[in-house]
């Protein structure tokens, strides 16, 4: 059995980065860029006013109260026609172009009108440079303003179009078939016979696809038969990574490693020292359309999700060029004694609290690797490596956070 560190290792260097798409600003949130983006102007692009007011000259307006004479209005998007001279102001509103001579704004709520003269009153001395944004404030023509790799949030997005880039290059998404198979799996939603249950693997590894930044292709459920299972296989052919849920095991009806290896699959690695996750397989299928890599997830659904945040979820990563891969990994407190640990890596699903001292887990009694209430109810995954010591609440652990 590889170490988790080992598998993490041997399937990140399976993967790199797909090639580039342009696409608008508005398809561009959640996408990982891969040109960096850079300033075509500067913002502003001249100085500019910060508030509503007046734009003075500072040695005017330091003994209160003052009269000056107002000489223009200078509205956002328009240009000032003539310099301030001594004792004059000019109108300015907020984002305005500041006239020549001008080196203060007087916010409105210190001045009082007075014909086409403005009184400034208490409170309203001229401070050099006051609430003026200098040209290239924000930034400098040519500056970098995301770096490659990013994953685009909304403020990203407002930089590039105050950089005016109206579209990106970002990596192209990467396509990711997914495959439930068993005879015991019913949809959601339809009648469940007895012995029978819902297949909820599929849905939930499309939903993690998609919150990676990857394409699902929800390919459906193959039953535990070979022509079943190598159909469904097929299908997949033009994805670049393969998920298959179930059928991992050494059980008769374990047919995933089996079928892919009869189509000629190179399999990389299969069983992992961890709980839960254990069976996971990794290989790679050569089809017409080019490799196939195939990652055979267990079929317990919270092995299923579990082995997806730490090897799928990084695969999917270094397939868009992210700059970070792998899940989030923090320190957190014990709240309960732990026994020692035997040879497997322990992923330990527990209820999380944050406090100023950080993180304080406490792992659920039960740690039964069917049970998704428990996974769902999770705030992270305590780490327990392979012969751990027994360890006292209070100590300090490892954990994946979730969510
Ligand atoms: P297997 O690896 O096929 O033996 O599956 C292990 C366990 O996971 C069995 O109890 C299956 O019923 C269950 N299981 C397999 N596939 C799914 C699925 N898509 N959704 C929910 N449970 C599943
Ligand atoms: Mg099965």
């Amino acid at each position: 059995m590889l170490s988790v560190k080992e598998a993490t290792d041997r399937i990140l260097s399976a993967f790199t980065p797909l090639g580039p798409e342009v696409v608008s600003l508005d398809q561009a949130l959640g996408r990982v860029l891969s040109t960096p983006v850079t300033a075509r102007l500067a913002h502003p692009p001249q100085a500019v006013s910060a508030m509503d007011g007046y734009a003075v000259r500072s040695v005017d307006v330091q003994q209160l109260p003052v009269r000056l004479k107002v000489v223009e209005a200078i509205a956002a998007g328009a240009l000032p026609v003539r310099a301030i001279g001594a004792n004059e102001a000019a109108r300015i509103f907020t984002g305005a172009a500041l006239p020549q001579g001008a080196d203060a704004i007087v916010i409105q709520e210190n001045t009082e009108k007075d014909g086409d003269h403005v009184r400034i009153v208490d409170g309203g001395a001229a401070i050099k440079g006051r609430h003026i944004r200098v040209a290239g404030n924000d930034f400098a023509e040519g500056q970098l303003g995301i770096p490659a790799g990013r994953r685009l949030t909304p403020s990203d997005i407002g930089l590039a179009a105050a950089m005016n880039w109206p579209w990106l290059t970002v990596t192209r998404k990467p396509r990711v078939a997914i495959i439930s198979t068993g005879n015991e799996l019913v949809q959601p939603g339809e009648t469940v016979a007895p012995g029978q249950i819902i297949a909820s693997n599929g849905f939930a590894l499309a939903a993690f696809v998609t919150q990676s930044g990857g394409e699902a292709i929800h390919l459906g459920i193959a039953r535990d038969e070979e022509s079943a299972l190598a159909d469904l296989i097929d299908r997949a052919a033009g994805a670049d990574l393969l998920l298959t849920s179930g059928g991992a095991s050494v059980g008769e009806h374990d047919l995933v490693q089996g079928v892919l290896k009869s189509k000629g699959m190179a399999l990389d690695f299969w069983k992992i020292a961890m709980r839960p996750g254990k069976p996971l397989m990794f290989g790679t299928l050569g089809t017409a359309k080019g490799a196939l890599k195939v990652i055979g997830l267990p079929g317990n659904p919270v092995s299923a999700i579990v082995t997806s945040t730490l090897f799928v979820g990084p695969a999917i990563a270094r397939m868009l060029g992210e700059s970070e891969v792998g899940p989030r990994i923090v320190k957190a407190r014990l709240a309960i004694d732990l026994p020692a640990n035997d040879l497997r890596q322990d992923y330990l699903r527990s209820s999380v609290v944050e406090d100023e001292t950080g993180f304080l887990a406490t792992p659920f009694g039960k740690q039964d690797s069917a049970m998704l209430s428990a996974l769902s109810r999770s705030g992270g995954l305590v780490i327990r490596p392979p012969h751990a010591p027994a360890a006292k609440a209070g100590a300090e652990v490892e954990m994946v956070r979730l969510g």
